[in-house]
């Protein structure tokens, strides 16, 4: 019988190999590896690509155990760490690309990634192109003799669009390409990246792996096709974490379970209230049938986590700054996955720069929130009171006017 997601979050990576006895691996700090033997230090040159001891870039046993945890859980044949999921996106395209390539790249994707194909990908002549995350069986009629790569990121960033990962994969395959994954959102759990097709699964495990705001990791893992080609490349990049953060992701790993479903249960009320506000347009929750791709979510996915966003009926600066400026609970910061709460807030037209083929069809501000695990009627009070603040300042400005 195989068992249990839960258990596998328990259980992941504590092979006695790398453990010693004890429940956790030790934090094995290394640069130099020392060998007694010719023999010896022959065989760690040998296997150094598999898990052994040869030098400190190639990881140690607390590094091991972090990726066999990370591969029992997502799936895939080995798992690449990088010191963040920036480096992650980066080495993972970097891997696969050479000057005369093109790459199809979703619109919604994480600022920084879609600057990597700006500034460092053109840079090297690989073209991007970007399309709709809700572009489906259409995404055939961008794709040219040398496109190499099928990049999504599901659901899209601050806009939350859930895309249909299997279609869009078996397109590509049908032309050869690699697809890849900003499986971010999904903590790597929720979406099962193999079992849709995808080759290369990417993630910022500062986000909900790490889960406490406190350090910055990223991972990627591969089918056995892809495995060898993006490990070599990215160690010739010189991709390599510190002990300590490989230990605080294992650790991040044992509660992922139990805080991702709080996480999904408090956002879920939250996002339910909001639906009832006169001051809200629409919520952008991917449970939540008012949010693009919905149809997806339910099809695809096991659960959901914190973070989405919903859409204010108008856009007035002022309003939304008092809204922002007076919250008790949340606070603004630009990341997410950690226990506490966060707001941030997107003015509709901050997405030209953003964006160039899925330009948001709405007016109004739209407020991006991670619900922590704080208790969810605190949390509602504290948004209740923000939209009392922000109330005043539109009632002000009508009465002006
Ligand atoms: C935060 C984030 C990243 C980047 O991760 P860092 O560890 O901050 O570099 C990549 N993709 C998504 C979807 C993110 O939210």
């Amino acid at each position: 019988m195989s068992e249990s997601k839960q258990t596998k979050y328990v259980t992941a990576g504590r092979d006695k190999k790398w453990t010693n006895g004890v429940v956790n691996p030790p934090v094995q700090r290394a640069s130099t590896v020392v060998f007694d033997t010719v023999a010896e230090k022959h065989h760690a040159t040998v296997n150094r690509a598999n898990k052994t001891l040869f030098y400190g870039r190639r990881g140690t046993h607390t590094h091991f155990a972090f990726q066999d945890a990370m591969t029992e859980i997502e799936g895939g044949a080995g798992c690449a760490l990088y010191p963040c999921g920036t480096a992650a996106i980066s080495n993972a395209i970097l891997a696969f690309v050479e000057t005369g390539d093109h790459i199809l790249m979703v619109d919604t994707c994480y600022e920084p990634t879609r600057d990597f194909c700006e500034k460092i990908l053109k840079k090297m002549g690989v073209e991007t192109t970007y399309y709709d995350p809700t572009i489906g069986e259409d995404i055939r009629s961008l794709i040219k003799p040398n496109t190499k790569v099928l990049f999504l990121e599901s659901p899209g960033s601050i806009t939350m669009e859930v895309q249909d990962v299997p279609t869009l994969a078996k397109i590509a395959h049908e032309n050869e390409m690699i697809v890849m994954l900003d499986n971010t959102w999904a903590a790597g759990v929720n979406f099962s990246p193999f079992d849709h097709g995808v080759d290369i699964s990417i993630q910022a495990a500062t986000k909900y792996i790490v889960g406490h705001s406190d350090v910055m990791l990223g991972t990627a893992i591969a089918t056995e096709q892809h495995w060898d080609q993006l490990r070599e490349q990215s160690y010739l990049m010189g991709q390599c974490v510190s002990p300590d953060d490989a230990y605080l992701g294992l650790r991040g790993i044992r509660t992922l379970d139990v805080r991702l479903r709080q996480h999904a249960e408090n956002s879920l009320k939250v996002a339910q209230w909001l639906q009832t506000r006169p001051e809200v347009d629409h919520v952008r929750h991917p449970a939540l049938e008012t949010c693009p791709g919905h149809e997806f979510f339910e099809r695809d996915f096991t659960g959901g986590n914190g973070l989405f966003s919903f859409v204010l009926n108008t856009s007035y600066p002022r309003a939304t700054t008092a809204l922002l400026d007076g919250m008790k609970h949340f606070s603004m910061g630009y990341s997410w996955g950690g226990f506490e709460s966060l707001i941030l807030a997107n003015e509709p037209k901050s997405f030209n720069s953003l964006r160039t083929v899925a330009n948001p069809n709405f007016e109004g501000t739209l407020i991006r929130l991670h619900i922590g695990l704080e208790n969810v009627d605190d949390l509602i009070a504290d948004l209740e009171q923000g939209f009392a603040r922000y109330n005043a300042l539109i009632a002000e400005k009508e009465a002006t006017a």
